[in-house]
């Protein structure tokens, strides 16, 4: 089967000479849900962002990105952000414009969809993350979850098959993290989540791929990466506490005495 996502020995430099990516390889497969987990500076999002060729050339490019097979090249571009529905950090770099329905209208419009059906999908997607009764409300009058939510709404609205979402829900409050976790576990598709909320990858997300200093570190079942203590504490996180309640440790890590 081709792979949703392939990326080999990639490797980014910033144009201050911070290299952000120091050779990942990765494999997700259509359909998984993948956690991507590091400290901040690991290259989670610049990562992320070359899955939908954002990042500013910074001379040849190191490596090799796919998405469903097509490289991301600069001819390539127009196909794959069709395919390819990236959530930004900070929802104010995704809404732009006057309302929740022009926002989420503007990528069928892209699509040059005939005007029932931009109408329709529109309307899915609203519904789909219960904002139907915003549709006409100004993009800044929102709160943050709303607008986290109407960003989604943009995405599903053309419908792309790979879903990649950085730090979906920071900033939420734990109602709104909730109602999120129980949409993203709705939607159908590939999904790669950049993401601190531990509790979120455990509850959704079978794998997960941890990054440190612009490398992957560890690939692999989420609850046997999130158990290894030592791992975790290597790289700036922790094992969450939701592990203690709901899974045995594994056999290769000492049960905690404290
Ligand atoms: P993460 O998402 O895991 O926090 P980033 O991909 O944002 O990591 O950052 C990886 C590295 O690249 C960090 O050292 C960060 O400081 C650096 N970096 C990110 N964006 C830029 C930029 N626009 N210019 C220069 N360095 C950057």
């Amino acid at each position: 089967m081709t792979p949703a996502i392939e990326i080999r020995n990639l490797r980014y430099r910033y144009h201050d000479g911070t290299e952000a990516l120091r050779g990942v390889n990765l494999r997700i497969q259509p359909d998984e849900c993948v956690g991507l987990l590091g400290p901040n500076g690991s290259g989670k999002s610049t990562l992320l962002l070359h899955l939908n060729g954002i990042l500013p050339d910074e001379g040849p490019p190191e490596g090799t990105v796919l998405v469903f097979g097509r490289p991301v090249t600069p001819e390539n571009l127009p196909l794959i952000r069709r395919q390819v529905g990236l959530l930004f950090q900070d929802p104010d770099d995704q809404l732009f414009c006057p309302t929740v329905a022009d926002d989420v209208a503007f990528g069928p419009q892209q699509l040059g969809l005939p005007e029932p059906e931009i109408r329709a999908r529109v309307q899915r997607a609203l519904a789909a993350v219960s904002l139907e009764a915003l549709a006409d409300r100004p993009t800044h009058h929102l709160s943050h979850g709303e607008k986290r939510r109407a960003c989604l709404a943009g995405l599903l609205a053309y419908e792309p098959a790979l879903l990649v979402l950085d730090e979906p829900t920071s900033g939420l409050d734990p109602r709104g993290r909730r109602e999120f976790k129980s949409l993203l576990r709705r939607l159908p598709g590939t999904k790669l989540i950049a993401t601190h909320d531990l509790e979120l990858v455990v509850e959704l997300c079978p794998r997960c791929i941890l990054l440190d200093e612009g490398r992957v570190v560890a690939d692999g079942s989420t609850v046997e990466l999130l158990n290894d203590e030592p791992l975790m504490l290597a790289h700036g996180l922790e094992r969450p506490h939701i592990l203690l309640h709901t899974h045995p440790h594994p056999s290769h890590v000492e049960p905690r005495t404290s």
